[in-house]
């Protein structure tokens, strides 16, 4: 038997028996097979399959690795990289770090900051030894939770839930990619919200399923990432997540600098044709940064940024 289906039988794996969004008991619509890739390279020979929830839209891996087995796809040196390529990423990233920060400023000027998913701290850096701000970060991965501690981080290596923060006890909260990651969403947007003040500002980016990425890359598009993406929202499904969280949007926006190369890789990684491959790279290269504004502008950008207040009436 083929090593998949092994994997698959086994109790590694578990299956929805309702939507994982929204509780929708209706059999989901199978959405698309795709391989374990992450980014421009194939990770290994395993395929995933999606669903989309015929009720919320919401499109999401099922079966899904187990909470433990999950950890194995995230292979060591996720952080990793040196180079030309990775100087040119972290410079990238800097400015896009510098980009969100005049954001979460735009409604709160200081306080405690919590960035939920903080990674390698590259975003946190950007409040770093401004007066205003204490900064406090949450990554489970021991690899993103080390760089982070020896940029100054004030780092958790646990769940939100688990570090036991009091209510209403940070004045800006952000979720950089981090939704897509989580077997649980809506869990994680609610216990963000308790403890995000009355008067503060969360601010999340996720991957958007309805860019023009994914109709161009389909199953090898940049950011389906499965099993690591667990799930893929677009405007009406992260929205009607934020509603039942008890989050209102007041900002929203398709940032073009955040991964800059990504419509590129997505188009790049649909053709199989080595020759192919090297004759499209310029174009694909050019259409791909040239198309980015236009997409922003259009709503149809290939991440998508929200910034929320906490709504009046209780989540519940
Ligand atoms: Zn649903």
């Amino acid at each position: 038997m083929h090593q998949n289906s092994l994997r698959r039988e086994s109790a590694l794996f578990e299956s929805a028996d309702k939507c994982r969004l929204c509780g929708a008991r209706e059999h989901p619509r199978p959405f698309i097979e795709a391989p374990d890739a992450h980014g421009a390279s194939l990770v290994s020979d395993e395929t995933f399959t999606l669903v989309r929830c015929v009720e919320c839209g919401i499109v999401y891996v099922d079966p899904r690795p187990g909470p433990n087995e999950l950890k194995s796809y995230y292979k060591k040196g996720y952080y990793g990289g040196s180079g030309v390529k990775k100087a040119l990423e972290n410079a990238l990233s800097r400015l896009s770090a510098a980009g969100k920060r005049r954001l979460v400023e735009r409604y709160k000027k200081g306080g405690k900051i919590l960035d939920i998913g903080c990674g390698d701290g590259g975003f946190l850096s950007a409040f770093m030894g401004k007066k205003a701000w204490k900064v406090y970060g949450i990554e489970p991965n021991i690899e993103g939770y080390r760089l982070s501690k020896e940029k100054g981080v004030n780092v958790f290596r646990n769940e939100l839930s688990k570090c036991r923060f009091p209510e209403r006890h940070f004045d800006a909260v952000t979720l950089w990619h981090v939704l897509e990651h989580t077997p649980d969403p809506l869990k994680l947007l609610k216990e963000a919200r308790r403890v995000l003040d009355t008067k503060g500002i969360l601010v999340l980016g996720i991957p958007n399923i309805k860019g023009l990425g994914f109709r161009l890359g389909k199953e090898r598009w940049f950011h389906l990432d499965p099993p690591r993406h667990l799930f893929h929202f677009d405007r009406k499904t992260i929205r009607a997540a934020l509603k039942a969280a008890g989050l209102k949007p007041v900002h929203e926006s398709y940032p073009f600098l955040e991964y800059p190369l990504d419509i590129y890789h997505s188009v790049m990684n649909s053709f199989a044709n080595r020759y192919l491959r090297m004759g499209l790279a310029v174009p694909a290269l050019a259409l791909s940064l040239g198309a980015k504004p236009l997409l922003s502008l259009l709503r149809s950008g290939e991440t998508i940024v929200i910034a929320c207040r906490k709504d009046k009436k209780d989540a519940g």
